[in-house]
């Protein structure tokens, strides 16, 4: 009798699908033909969130879910608004489905995580490199820095190949023209190809900015360094950063790819 009653009935309604979709596209910039900032908005509030998260962003695409980590750039206070910045891949399946979307289609969006967070507590000056996009969780530590007025000093690598990658440089500058200290240090690692002509700023890898940043300010091997962006640049800072004294423990590193020629490493985990 009781394995009869757990049995669903014969002409029950099948439960319908839970709803993959819970966020719309609601704004995407190209920065160039390869980078875009995108904004989408949550059904509700995305919940538990630390500057310096990833959210797993998906798409329904033959049948399948198609889902990659985007680090957050910032989150409205609705806690509904996700900024994204995103690089499209020549072959990559997700960033070139997304490029090819229309404003108001429905995408999934899963909760925050991660551990590479800004440590709010520490009071240091603070150190931060990122290579392309891997400016996106440091753009939120900032973000949170000036939310809260926090003084601490920031040192901002940006490395990129061509000048006009150098998103967000005005919203940098709007941000150094308030309360928040940020000494911002745009690098270009390709000074002499035709596409950064008009380029008359730092050049160089951000592992070398790094270096000479180290040398002329000694003080700052204490202080705490986020590293984001391609493994080659994460190792190269890392080992910069450790010859110089810096403590293994106040380098915090997030990594978005497998080094080029090597198997993928397995993605984070995702919603
Ligand atoms: C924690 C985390 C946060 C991330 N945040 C961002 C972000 O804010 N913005 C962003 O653009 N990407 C970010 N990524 C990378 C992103 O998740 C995808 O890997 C990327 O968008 C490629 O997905 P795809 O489906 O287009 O390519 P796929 O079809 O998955 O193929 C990607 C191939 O290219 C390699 N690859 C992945 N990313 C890059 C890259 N940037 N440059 C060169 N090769 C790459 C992969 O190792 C793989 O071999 C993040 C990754 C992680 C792990």
């Amino acid at each position: 009798m009781t394995m009869l009653r757990s049995l669903p009935a014969r002409n029950a309604a099948p439960r319908p699908r839970p709803a993959l979709a819970n966020a719309t596209l609601v704004s995407r910039v190209e920065v160039t033909g390869t980078l875009g900032v995108f904004a989408v908005v949550l059904d509700a509030p995305l919940g538990a969130y630390k500057p310096g998260q990833y959210v797993s962003l998906g798409m329904e695409n033959a049948g399948e879910l198609v889902q990659r980590p985007y680090s957050i750039v910032s989150l409205d206070r609705t806690g509904t608004r996700v900024e994204l910045f995103i690089r499209r891949l020549p072959d990559g399946r997700l960033s070139n489905i997304l490029w090819a979307l229309s404003l108001g289609a429905r995408v999934r969006v899963g909760p925050a995580r991660g551990l590479f967070v800004l440590d709010r507590d520490d009071a240091r000056p603070r150190l931060l490199i990122g290579t392309g996009t891997g400016l996106a969780p440091l753009l939120a530590m900032l973000d949170d820095a000036c939310a809260r007025a926090d003084t601490t000093p920031n040192v901002l690598i940006h490395g990129v190949s061509w000048f006009a990658e150098l998103a967000y440089a005005s919203r940098i500058r709007d941000w150094q023209a308030g309360s928040v200290p940020i000494d911002y240090r745009p690098t270009v690692s390709r000074p002499d190809e035709r596409r950064n002509s008009g380029w008359d700023g730092p050049v160089g890898r951000a592992e070398a900015q790094v270096e000479r940043l180290l040398l002329d300010h000694p003080a700052l091997v204490d202080a705490p360094a986020y590293l984001c962006g391609n493994p080659d640049m994460i190792d190269a800072c890392r080992r910069a950063l450790l010859a110089a004294g810096v403590a293994p423990t106040d380098i915090h590193a997030e990594q978005f790819h497998a080094p080029v020629g090597q198997t993928p490493q397995p993605s984070p985990r995702m919603a």
